[in-house]
């Protein structure tokens, strides 16, 4: 499969060749319908975030390169791994990509985002710019018929930030008025 990869930070992305996952265990493979490009993608591919005044946080060291960005992921299932009974090959799905170690307390009580140990798509694991992407567990996608194609994948992080920022509001009135702010 070919995927568009960093080889060096802060330099053009290449088109890297490399085997086509074969999915174990619970792993599903999708071929790659839709990716989203987040403005994590842009750091992520410098090594790190600009924080302003001339500070920097480092992100290198979570990536071995070379390393295929996009956590904004869309496709259809083409294979499956032996323990996979709930999707279906040919389905269009979209991936959660915060995925956590699956073994601390925190993944535990369901906050794989805030694991310290993640294993997030197109961050830690090879992500979405790509021919294919090897999902490690079909609990982490989801059927979005109904919604276009290509502003499914947007959902899985700029859509679910939006949206989580949202359901953690409380006691708003119903005259009140809610002010958001994109910061990406
Ligand atoms: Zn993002
Ligand atoms: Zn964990």
């Amino acid at each position: 499969m070919k995927s568009e990869a960093i080889v060096e930070f802060g330099k053009p992305l290449k088109t890297i060749e490399s085997e086509t996952p074969k999915p174990k265990g619970k792993e599903v493979l999708l071929k790659i319908t839709y990716s989203g490009v987040c403005h994590s993608d842009v750091h992520l591919h410098d090594g790190y975030f600009d924080l302003g005044g001339g500070n920097q946080l480092p992100v290198g060291a979570a990536m071995n390169l070379p390393h295929t960005l996009g956590h904004e992921i869309e496709g259809e299932v083409v294979s499956v791994g032996p323990d996979v009974s709930d999707v279906k090959i040919g389905s269009s799905v979209v991936a959660y990509p915060w995925i956590g170690c699956g073994e601390c307390s925190t993944c535990e009580t369901g906050d794989e985002h805030y694991c310290n140990a993640p294993q997030q798509l197109g961050i830690q694991l090879p992500g979405g710019f790509s021919d294919f992407c090897l999902i490690p567990d079909s609990k982490y996608l989801l059927d979005y018929t109904g919604i276009r194609p290509g502003l499914a994948a947007t959902y899985m992080c700029s859509g679910l930030t939006a949206f989580g920022a949202l359901k953690k509001l409380v006691n708003v009135n119903a005259d009140d008025h809610i002010l958001i702010m994109g910061l990406g």
